[in-house]
């Protein structure tokens, strides 16, 4: 191992939650990985530094304007790497000839073209962005079989899934029965629901296991982030709707499960911490260090288990309902959620609203007859669920 040429990784979304914990990783192995590519939207000082640190060959901004503050940055601090900027831009360091591994850690459908972009280019495509798989499951998975590409999932409940299967996904089908996603329940689990209108968006984002960016921190209280990871399960693993369950484990220590057909139950088991799937979608097949603690049976009270209550948790069971729907409808509700959960950060509507903004864009008829799941489409009918959803926050926020 240590005599092979390092790793290429392009980092989207390095300035995130996950991207920062991908780099913590990488910083872990010295010449076993290499910084082709990091990329971020807003945060320029950060982004600058981590070029400073990494030298990376390119970064990527989607705004010019942000690009060019970085270039200057560039100039002030005396790193080299090539800023670019731009939606292609993403897509190109995406798919480079030169690059390894992706880790596509944008959050929201602003990351599929670029994750499609890998996908189609063969690489090994580590995706935490689950809204990816939401927006279009079935065009993302045929890209990434047409390109040969290697699809790990990052997020921790498909990482655990997928380290409970062998390696051939042609032998799933028939040895799964069912799986369990395990779900924290998130910082409202016992919170009276007749007081969620009050609920601020530092309360939401203070989660009780894990940090993470804000939008899948608000997802995860509404456990929206739950319902997202029932149909990104779907088009990983190749499951029936009626195949994924989802139960309450507060303690987040079994990451997930698979119920085999003859009722054998694997898990896997670590402590909350993201490093672990990142590691091991870095090193599959292989293991390396993570950094993360080892788990402590003896000071582990104990592990225990709840139903998820529909009633705290609407939007839970739109995951089974949009996944039987007509095609477009986890996009339909992908883009309301994003819509929604922005709006409650901007304080503009209530917590408990944000369902409504969602079961309402489901409702309004947005998806054309005999919609064809191509990107083009997919990318209309986001737009349009967003204009839609958009007027609707406004009529709450009146
Ligand atoms: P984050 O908000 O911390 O980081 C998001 C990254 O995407 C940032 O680098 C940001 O600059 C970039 N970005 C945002 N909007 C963009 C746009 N329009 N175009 C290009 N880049 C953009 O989010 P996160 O918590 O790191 O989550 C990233 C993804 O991973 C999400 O899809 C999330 O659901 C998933 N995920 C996260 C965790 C976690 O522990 N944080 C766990 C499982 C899955
Ligand atoms: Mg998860």
């Amino acid at each position: 191992r240590r005599h092979a040429a390092p790793q290429r990784v392009t980092v989207l979304g390095a300035t995130g939650s996950i991207g920062t914990n991908t780099l913590d990783v990488v910083a872990r192995h010295p010449g076993r990985f290499e910084v082709f590519a990091l990329t971020g939207a807003q945060r320029v000082q950060e982004l600058a530094a981590l070029c400073a640190r990494w030298q990376p060959r390119f970064a990527v901004m989607p705004d010019e304007s942000a690009a060019a503050r970085l270039r200057t940055l560039g100039r002030e601090q005396g790193w080299r790497t090539e800023v670019l900027s731009g939606a292609q831009a993403l897509s190109d360091v995406a798919a480079h000839p030169a690059v390894d591994i992706v880790m596509g850690a944008i959050v929201g459908a602003a990351g599929l073209a670029p994750c499609l972009a890998a996908a189609k280019a063969g690489k090994r495509l580590l995706l935490a962005n689950k809204e990816a798989l939401v927006v279009g499951g079935g065009l993302f998975m045929s890209a990434v079989h047409e390109g040969g590409a290697t699809l790990l999932p990052i997020d921790s409940e498909h990482s655990a899934i997928f380290q409970c299967l062998p390696e051939d996904p042609s032998s799933w089908p028939s040895r799964i029965d069912h799986i369990v996603l395990t779900a924290s329940g998130g910082p409202f689990r016992q919170r009276d629901p007749s007081t969620f209108a009050d609920i601020t968006p530092e309360q939401a984002c203070a989660h009780p296991n894990w940090v993470m960016g804000r939008k899948i921190s608000v997802d995860s209280a509404t456990m929206m982030n739950k319902a997202l990871e029932v149909i990104e399960a779907r088009w990983l693993f190749g499951l029936a709707p009626e195949q994924i369950r989802v139960v309450l484990h507060p303690q987040s220590i079994i990451h997930s499960m698979v119920v085999c057909r003859d009722r054998s139950v694997l898990a896997q088991l670590g402590t909350p911490d993201m490093r672990v799937p990142i590691a091991y979608g870095l090193s599959w097949p292989e293991r390396i260090e993570s950094g993360a603690e080892m788990l402590d049976f003896l000071t582990l009270k104990a592990l225990t288990f709840e139903e998820a209550d529909a009633a705290r948790y609407p939007g839970l069971q739109l995951a089974w309902e949009t996944l039987r729907g007509p095609a477009g409808s986890t996009c339909v509700l992908n883009a309301a959620n994003e819509v929604a959960v922005e709006a409650f950060l901007q304080r503009r509507i209530r917590f408990d609203q944000i369902h409504q903004v969602n079961t309402g864009a489901l409702a309004a008829g947005l998806i054309e007859a005999g919609m064809s799941e191509s990107v083009d489409g997919l990318l209309a009918l986001d737009a349009r669920v967003r204009r839609h959803a958009g007027e609707q926050v406004a009529a709450l926020a009146r």
